[in-house]
């Protein structure tokens, strides 16, 4: 831990007749009774309401406001840091960051839960439901999102002064709804009511340019120069959010950028006549920032796609060099006081951007640019499927870019020069490494940019970063094989724990104290309660209980009735045909069959419970989310079937709705086929609040069955290499429907429409891809998963060694901590040190620097 030496800006200096303000007072003090006046005050000034006319939505906006109140001194004392000449900031760009709610996580991290839940319950108010009122902001698609969530909540506990820089969306992804069993997409409204987690900082406002054309000159130095002329300019507003560190003064910045048009330009560019014109190309500006793309996989071809991630990218970088600049310091040492991490290759035009900022604007030589450049940023791979790899076609970009273009290609000339003398001509080789892929139409490689313009390149799992460097990026481990490392993804335990199983928290508390919070390797201590069969009866309670809570909650949203004693076997993800949703489907129409066949089975009884959204463009899973529901109306409604087993569909699968399900399973599926899933975060989630897994070798999976140990984990399926073995061997799915009686049957009962109403075409379309193509392996793992859960069920007849199983998955789970995680970046890729924010008593007014 450093302490860095105070630091006053020159723009700060107080006049000595400054007036300060005292830190205990309404806006800080943390008494009952100062939150109480706190927040009267804060629903009449900042809401305009009496208590009387005062909406839910209200009194949840003044009681935030008084939370965030009590973070604005740490929050300012961190931000000094960013100006600080000596500070090392990581930056983590990412097109996405889904953060969930943040009422009840700032409660948790500044300590004061207890004594905001008695100053709302002294009101005579609901805290659950104020909380409830909290509209999360969707800015994420799933896993990817989520993870930069997860690191900013790390980074700030760790105390390691970072920026996260993304794209403030208007609308979010879409609000799922289910009619008639199909998804039906809502525009998510996350705005609507105000949102009191952000601060505009129009002051800090940068301009970003799209289009024209380049000009070269020489300048009067005599150098060769280019200018960019571009058509457009925008200007990217920052909203700031605070994030919070668990019990550290460290307040962080999350930095989003909106899109709006500036005035003065499109009115001296345009014809004067057109008024409306001009108009149109503001709204055209706006448009920029409107909406997330809800696509899980990479978008191709889309401009306003291309132009979002470029506009987040430039006001990043704009702003980061406005903050170097501050320091005092010059860009020769910007790499020295950033390090920047590319969230998959969304951000990866930041390379070609930081090399135009440095040359074209502030006149650094080509040389010097390039090694600040690549020594600034390290990218972070997310996918091994070959066509989810981003890459844009040439005229698309140089319409958008044109100068980024250029820069693109001097940078791959260069590149190439040097591939070409150390493989001596290989003209493979040159066009596999190549920025540009030359067959057929051409196109810009966003991965290739992203490998040749960092300094470390890792993978999200170990299997992921092996199966990497053999495939998808074989060429460049081959070249670099120094910047390549994995670091296994990892989730946060204050919001996956702390914050969503407040009961197992204070088990936990009670029985190995708080340590574990900070440090979730503590967990271990667990092991040794696990042959204590009063505390096992606790953890059964408790998991009974929340799973009492989410009956409920079911029953109230939808009306169907689960039973709390059957085991909850949960599949909660985005819908994708290689996380294989159906696959589990196949499983429950199987027992269905069995019961069907035999009334009197004695089976475990089940409740299955599915949540995730589809691409809206994604007709095939839209297809599986319709599957679920009709095979869940089926069977709940069976009298045949007794209740012994019940599917249920929640709709709108968000961190919000998430942090009710993880909680309250008995078994987690991570079914995906085996080298598909990169990572996986919520296998973590799950494990970590003690549910078992039935899963695949696949991602993270791996690691979570060697630090569990096998005998508490259900594997099943074929491993990546068979996988790819059986494909090469010319996969006939075919000959697994017609060989195997049991699967037959039950593809034969979709097919005659039990679940379509005698519908035969509805599901012809998924039935028939996975008889005659089935690219992802169901029928060749189907006996293999059907086998794992009857496993599965025999086990969890046995409640003691049930429990045991459950409480030794939580006791191991440490490892899988975000903190570890990005421990590991700040170790091995970003050079960082923790950094204590010191608490001043007093704050100068006029001195409350932000940046
Ligand atoms: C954790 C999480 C994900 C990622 O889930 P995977 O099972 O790893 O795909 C997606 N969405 C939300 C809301 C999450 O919390």
């Amino acid at each position: 831990m450093t302490t860095l030496p105070e630091f006053i800006p020159p723009s700060t200096e107080v006049p000595e007749n400054c007036p300060t303000v005292a830190v205990e007072d309404d806006r800080t003090g943390l008494s009952v009774e100062t939150l109480r006046r706190a927040w009267a005050d804060h629903l009449f000034y900042l809401q305009g309401k009496w208590p009387e006319i005062a909406t839910q939505n209200d009194l949840y906006m003044a009681l935030a406001y008084v939370v965030r109140d009590r973070m604005l001194q740490r929050w300012l004392n961190t931000s000094r840091l960013y100006r600080h000449p000596q500070a090392r900031i990581v930056c983590y760009l990412s097109a996405e960051f889904l953060l969930g709610p943040h009422l009840g996580n700032n409660l948790i991290s500044l300590g004061i839960e207890d004594e905001v839940r008695e100053a709302v319950k002294q009101s005579g108010l609901d805290f659950d439901a104020l909380m409830a009122q909290e509209e999360e902001p969707g800015l994420g698609n799933g896993g990817l999102g989520r993870l930069a969530a997860c690191y900013m909540d790390s980074l700030a506990s760790l105390e390691i002064p970072a920026i996260g820089y993304g794209i403030r969306y208007e609308f979010g992804i879409f609000d799922q709804q289910i009619q008639d069993g199909w998804q039906v997409e809502v525009t998510d409204k996350w705005l609507q009511f105000g949102y009191p987690w952000e601060m505009a900082r129009p002051e800090y406002s940068v301009e970003v340019c799209f289009g024209g054309r380049t000009e070269s000159y020489t300048d009067t130095e005599g150098r060769y120069r280019v200018r960019w002329v571009p058509h457009q300019v925008v200007q990217g507003i920052p909203y700031d959010t605070p994030i919070m560190g668990y019990e550290v003064n460290t307040v962080n910045t999350l930095r989003l950028w909106k899109a709006e048009a500036v005035e003065s330009f499109n009115f001296q560019s345009f014809n004067v006549g057109d008024y409306y014109g001009a108009v149109g190309e503001k709204v055209m500006s706006e448009n920029l920032t409107k909406v997330l793309y809800p696509n899980d996989e990479p978008i191709q071809g889309k401009q306003l796609r291309l132009e979002q991630q470029y506009f987040f990218v430039s006001c990043a970088l704009q702003d980061m060099i406005r903050l170097h600049l501050l320091s005092g310091r010059t860009l020769e040492t910007f790499h020295e006081r950033f390090t920047a991490q590319l969230n998959d290759t969304h951000p990866a035009v930041s390379v070609a951007e930081l090399m135009r900022l440095l040359v074209d604007v502030h006149n650094l030589d080509w040389e010097v640019a390039w090694e600040v450049t690549r020594r600034t940023f390290a990218y972070t791979n997310h996918t091994l499927l070959p066509e989810a790899l981003e890459k844009w076609p040439l005229d698309l970009f140089g319409q958008s870019l044109p100068r980024h273009l250029q820069i693109i290609f001097e940078i791959n000339h260069r590149f190439m020069d040097q591939v070409r003398i150390q493989y001596m001509g290989n003209e493979e080789k040159m066009a596999r490494l190549s920025l540009i892929d030359e067959g057929g139409e051409r196109y810009i490689r966003m991965a290739n940019l992203a490998c040749v313009g960092s300094h470390a390149i890792n993978g999200v799992a170990a299997l992921h970063t092996k199966l990497l460097k053999q495939t998808v990026l074989k060429d460049f481990y081959e070249l670099y094989p120094e910047k390549f490392s994995n670091k296994t993804n990892g989730v946060t335990p204050r919001r996956w724990i702390v914050l969503s199983n407040p009961r197992l928290t204070k088990l936990l508390k009670d029985t190995i104290g708080s340590d574990w919070i900070k440090h979730l390797d503590k967990l271990k201590q667990l092991e040794g309660h696990v042959q204590n069969p009063s505390f096992c009866q606790h953890w059964r309670d408790i998991k009974r209980a929340i799973k009492v809570d989410l009956t409920n909650y079911i029953y109230s949203t939808q009306g169907i009735q689960v039973d709390p004693d059957s085991l909850f076997d949960i599949q909660v993800k985005r819908i994708h045909e290689y996380k294989r949703q159906h696959l589990n489907v196949l499983h429950i129409i199987t027992l269905y069959d069995r019961i069907r066949h035999d009334p009197n089975l004695d089976i475990v009884p089940r409740t299955f419970i599915f949540g995730g959204k589809a691409a809206p463009g994604y007709f095939v899973a839209k297809r599986i989310i319709k599957l679920i529901t009709s095979v869940a109306a089926v069977v709940n409604n069976d009298p045949a079937v007794r209740d012994r087993i019940k599917v249920v569909f929640m709709p709108d699968y968000n961190v919000t709705n998430s942090q009710r399900i993880y909680p309250a399973a008995d078994l987690s599926e991570q079914i995906s086929t085996a080298g598909k899933e990169a990572s996986g975060t919520g296998n973590m989630k799950f494990s970590l609040n003690g549910a078992l897994t039935i899963g695949t070798l696949d991602g993270a999976n791996v690691e979570i069955r060697d630090a569990v140990g096998p005998e508490n984990f259900f594997l099943f399926g074929l491993t990546a290499p068979e996988v790819e073995e059986t494909k090469a061997q010319g996969y006939n799915p075919w000959d697994y429907y017609s060989q195997n009686p049991e699967l037959k049957e039950v593809i034969d009962l979709i097919n005659a429409g039990v679940f379509s109403q005698g519908d035969r075409e509805l599901f012809k379309p998924l039935v028939d891809s996975l008889v005659y193509h089935d690219p992802y392996l169901l029928l060749a793992d189907y006996q293999s998963y059907v086998d794992c859960q009857a496993r599965v069920s025999e086990t969890y007849r046995d409640r003691d060694v049930w429990t045991r199983m459950s409480i030794t998955n939580t006791a191991r789970m440490g490892y899988f901590s975000s903190d570890r995680a990005i421990q590991e970046y700040c170790d091995e890729i970003w050079n960082v040190q923790p950094v204590a924010v010191e608490m001043k008593p007093y704050v100068q007014a006029n001195a409350m620097l932000s940046v």
